[in-house]
């Protein structure tokens, strides 16, 4: 009897855990067993997820080229859709069934309905059909369950996690080993599964941005991300920790969208950069062991989800501060999902979303936000227009190639100053000192705000003060849409009274 490879956010051969475990489990007990790949369309998980049409369209794209390289390994690719999310495990014994499969192997996932769903699917396989399901811990470097206090719990504060997490990786070399590629099929698989080799899963997602362009940013497939990953440590590693908080210098790997559809693995990342660094992590040199640090908070905000699962059920990691009493001032919202607030590095960075979002500029558009600028307009979104973090999450999520519930959840609850060990609540980023320290000479807001292009560096970071009210009409761009010294006040004084602190 065969044995089946489930696929889901894991989207590669080279070192994927289960993928080779399910290979060699189809080499046991001789010929005549093959191993068969599967992947579920579920269109229902991804609206439930937020998922943004540019993303599940890089992922389609991933799958094509996964495809291709199973071709080469005589591995058939089966794609089924699954309706509703409750169909999936009929889809699963549907497959077993007809494709005789005796072992079915996947990839563990981390969020709860997630968990859930493949409980179920595996009930559903072991009693229903009799067939032998296992599951590998692949989404972390180090399993969520092996980083704990010395109390024997999960961390909290990113600090300490990162130099236990260290610790372990350093001194357990199990946790860095690239897993070997899987083996090839018997040839005669081609014949066998024939139909499945002809056809071709869906390559493409409809989606409202230039779809060339966006093939052009972001090829699909395992040999671009490792490009990208070499090029990266070769050329920008060692520059990180000063690049990567230039938001108009391409100072970071933009590697998330890769990440996060598993084409790559954040091990393959670590240990790439651990090789350039001499096998340090902790030490040398100054950029590449940032950069590590970097690939540590990913970790850290997938065990976050594991540990405190509350965080992926719309739930602050802090709850005290539910009681925050926020703006409903959606008309706020909407100017900031526009990009028209009027504060030219908040809508800089928004614009990158608006493209995204609407495709109504003709700037090009990226899917994707740099690190700092994520982190400038959603405090701005919190903390001046006191706007619920849960709608910039959202919104987030719907418009980027790289969203992925953990980090995202994680970076939205650290700007909002209620998640782990977020910005304490009192420090609110001031958006005229962040524009003027990260693109000093305005170069990214006139790259994504074409009616400021022509203002000085002098100008360019608040142009209703710097102009006259005649120049500035002129300019087309919007006013402040709030004060930041009172928004700051009214923002301060809620939650105090929330955390009972006034
Ligand atoms: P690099 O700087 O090259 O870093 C390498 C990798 O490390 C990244 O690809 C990413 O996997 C990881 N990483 C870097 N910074 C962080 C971080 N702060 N938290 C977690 N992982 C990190 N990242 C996502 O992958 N998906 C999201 O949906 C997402 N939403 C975010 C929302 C907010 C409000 C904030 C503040 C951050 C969010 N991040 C998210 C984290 C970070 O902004 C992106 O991972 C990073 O910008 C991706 O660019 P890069 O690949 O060039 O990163």
């Amino acid at each position: 009897r065969n044995v089946l490879m489930w696929f889901r956010n894991d989207l590669r051969i080279r070192d994927n855990k289960a993928l080779y475990a399910a290979s060699m489990r189809s080499k046991v007990g001789g010929n005549n067993k093959f191993l068969i790949a599967l992947y579920i369309i579920s269109e229902e998980e991804w609206k439930e997820h937020d998922e943004a049409a540019v993303k599940i369209d890089f992922w389609m794209r991933n799958l094509t080229t996964l495809k291709a390289s199973l071709d080469k390994l005589a591995i058939p690719l089966v794609v089924k859709t699954a309706p509703k999310k409750t169909d999936v495990a009929k889809v699963v014994e549907g497959v077993v069934s007809d494709m005789d499969v005796s072992h079915v192997f996947w990839s563990g996932e981390l969020m709860v309905d997630e968990r859930k769903r493949d409980r179920l699917v595996r009930e559903a396989l072991e009693k229903h059909s009799g067939v032998y399901v296992e599951e590998h811990e692949d989404q972390c470097i180090v399993s969520p369950e092996d980083v704990r206090t010395k109390t024997g719990n999960p961390y909290a504060v990113f600090t300490p996690f990162y130099n236990t997490w260290c610790r372990l990786v350093e001194t357990e070399p199990h946790y860095l080993e690239i897993t070997e590629m899987p083996d090839a099929n018997p040839p005669e698989a081609k014949e066998i599964f024939a139909e499945h080799f002809k056809t071709n899963p869906p390559s493409s997602h409809p989606h409202p941005l230039d779809i060339n362009e966006m093939k052009r940013r972001y090829p699909a497939g395992e040999d671009e991300a490792h490009t990208r990953l070499e090029k990266f440590i070769q050329e920008k590693g060692k520059g990180y920790h000063q690049g990567r908080d230039v938001p108009d210098q391409d100072g970071t790997s933009v590697l998330s969208p890769y990440l996060n559809a598993g084409v790559l693995s954040t091990r393959q990342c670590v240990v790439a950069a651990r090789t350039a660094n001499k096998n340090k992590i902790q030490s040398g040199d100054e950029g590449l062991k940032t950069w590590i640090k970097e690939l540590g908070w990913r970790e850290f905000y997938r065990h976050i989800l594991v540990a405190f699962p509350r965080v992926c059920m719309s739930r602050a990691f802090q709850p005290k501060t539910e009681r925050v009493q926020w703006s409903d001032n959606d008309a706020h919202f909407q100017l900031w999902t526009e990009g028209k607030t009027g504060f030219p590095i908040v809508d800089a960075g928004k614009r990158y979303l608006l493209l995204l979002a609407s495709c109504m500029r003709q700037l090009k558009a990226t899917g994707y936000m740099h690190n700092r600028l994520r982190m400038i307009v959603a405090c701005f979104l919190v903390k001046d227009l006191l706007v619920n973090w849960q709608k910039g999450e959202k919104y987030f999520m719907n418009s980027l190639i790289d969203g992925d519930l953990a980090s995202n959840n994680g970076g939205w609850q650290w700007s909002a100053s209620t998640g782990t060990d977020s910005q304490p609540y009192f420090r609110v980023f001031n958006p005229l000192l962040q524009s003027k320290r990260y693109d000093p000479k305005g170069e990214y807001i006139r790259r994504w705000v074409p009616e400021l292009k022509t203002l000085t560096e002098q100008q360019i970071h608040d142009p209703s003060q710097a102009l006259s009210p005649k120049e500035f009409a002129k300019l087309g761009y919007p006013k402040p849409i709030v004060d930041h010294a009172e928004a700051k006040t009214k923002y301060l004084e809620e939650f105090k009274r929330a955390l009972a602190l006034a």
